[in-house]
């Protein structure tokens, strides 16, 4: 990393009426995408050695930290200032630190503000670190527990991939509670025999620990309810990438997905025009007797028929047969059996 004083950078921040923070720089300001091609040319001015503008008063802050590509930006401010323009700080280090790492360095670079200062992790959107513009409702700002956004996790367990094309492979079953859908017999020809009323709240830390903590070893997690795409985010996404290096979901595709999911499987339960996920690596159907081949929309590398399930999870021989002749009649279509429940294992 070179000479430590030179790793940290320190940027003003304001408040645009009162509707966000945006970076700038002495003279420039900087929004959006603008403000991320201009980093380069902002390391030369050395901003280093200007600390915050009031001084070791701030003594209590919140810290925003997001990694970005072989930096990370950490941003403070006064808790008592926060209605007040100029009231806030960034710091960019080159290098990807986590929140304690970097809590570290900034100790050691400013031993004497550290100390007055109460640093919390804020979950500061990808999508918007990666632009360089960090929004941060003004009227939650007062409420350090803001920070730890809340998701409503059904169960976590660590098993074997029943169906699809990674039918075999070891995962975390990740499973979020609810669901904008009721899939019925009548309608969609199967009930749904998911359990996602129920939940507990967790942070992304909370998330991410357990998953530590039930398969340390694991290699892979699969995002599931439920309907995922109704809580998961980028801000999870990224923490849940430092368990693992696989990030798999199971949509029923009626929402967009944030970017940093390695394999996508969509089972539409919907029409085709509600569907807002256009492309999967594998998209699957779930038929009963006498239901059609499907018209999908969306693009996918594999295209697979499921046999309508009982609530007991037994399968009727008529919608196995069906689905079966539905294959060899369509064989650019596979058929996906969920033998986790063939085989009674979670
Ligand atoms: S989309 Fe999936 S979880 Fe939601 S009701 Fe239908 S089958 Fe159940």
């Amino acid at each position: 990393m070179g000479d430590r004083r030179s790793d940290f950078y320190y940027f003003g921040c304001w408040s645009a009426n009162h509707k966000g923070h945006y970076l700038h720089l002495p003279g420039h300001v900087f929004t959006g995408r603008e403000c991320w091609n201009d980093l380069p040319r902002a390391w030369q001015h050395e901003l280093d050695g200007h600390l915050c503008p009031r001084g070791p008063q701030q003594i209590e802050g919140l810290a925003a930290l997001h990694h970005l590509d072989g930096w990370t930006a950490f941003a403070f401010w006064d808790r008592s200032a926060d209605q007040r323009p100029n009231s806030n700080s960034v710091f960019l280090a080159f290098g990807n630190f986590d929140f304690q790492a970097m809590r570290r360095l900034f100790a050691q670079q400013f031993p004497n503000i550290t100390e007055r200062f109460t640093f919390e992790l804020f979950e500061v959107p990808y999508r918007e670190a990666d632009t360089f513009t960090i929004q941060l409702p003004m009227d939650k700002q007062l409420v350090p527990t803001y920070s730890l956004k809340p998701y409503t996790v059904n169960e976590i367990f660590y098993s074997v991939q029943g169906e699809g094309l990674r039918a075999g492979t070891a995962n975390i079953f990740l499973r979020f509670s609810g669901c904008n859908l009721q899939c019925k017999r009548e309608t969609e020809g199967f009930d749904c025999d998911t359990e996602f009323t129920s939940g507990r709240k967790m942070t992304a830390t909370e998330i991410v620990d357990t998953c530590r903590q039930i398969a340390p070893h694991a290699n892979a997690i699969i995002l599931t309810g439920g309907e995922p795409s109704l809580q998961i985010d980028e801000p999870l996404i990224a923490a849940l990438k430092k368990v693992v290096p696989f990030l798999a979901i199971e949509t029923n595709g009626t929402n967009p997905l944030p970017s940093g999911i390695d394999w996508i499987t969509v089972s539409p339960k919907t029409a085709e025009h509600t569907l807002r996920q256009k492309v999967a690596h594998e998209v699957k159907y779930v038929r009963a007797q006498h239901q059609a081949i499907p018209k999908p929309s969306i693009e996918a590398q594999h295209y697979l028929i499921s046999p309508a399930c009982q609530a007991d999870g037994s399968y009727r021989r008529a919608d196995l047969q069906w689905c079966v002749e539905l294959v060899k009649e369509n064989p650019k279509w596979k058929l996906s059996l969920q033998t986790h429940k063939l085989l009674n294992v979670r």
